[in-house]
């Protein structure tokens, strides 16, 4: 699955310390907040993008179309129940 990585504006700060971990893929503005590369987080960055976004201190910074867990996998694999109810309300993968 591909991942991008998402800057929320509203609560980035600026501290300019994604683009210190990444600079393959994030540059800084004129006032030091967050410019990022476009397209899809190349497999041999998932490391570096995973550092940046655990370092952010205003947890601004986030990976986007992450596979799902094991626990939602396994979910997903269960077969349907009919309960009556017409709405399937197991959890949706993110895909
Ligand atoms: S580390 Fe976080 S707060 Fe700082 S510029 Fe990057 S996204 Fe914004």
């Amino acid at each position: 699955m591909s991942e991008r990585l998402r800057v929320d504006p509203i609560g980035c700060q600026g501290h300019g310390v994604c683009a210190e971990l990444l600079p393959e893929r994030i540059a800084l503005d004129e006032w030091g907040y967050p410019l990022l590369a476009a397209g899809d987080l190349p497999a041999g960055l998932r490391r570096e993008a995973r550092r940046a976004v655990a370092a952010c201190p205003a947890r601004a910074l986030h990976l986007t179309g992450t596979p799902a867990g094991p626990v939602l996998r396994a979910l997903q694999r269960l077969p349907r129940q009919h309960t009556g109810n017409t709405q399937d309300q197991r959890p949706q993968s993110a895909s």
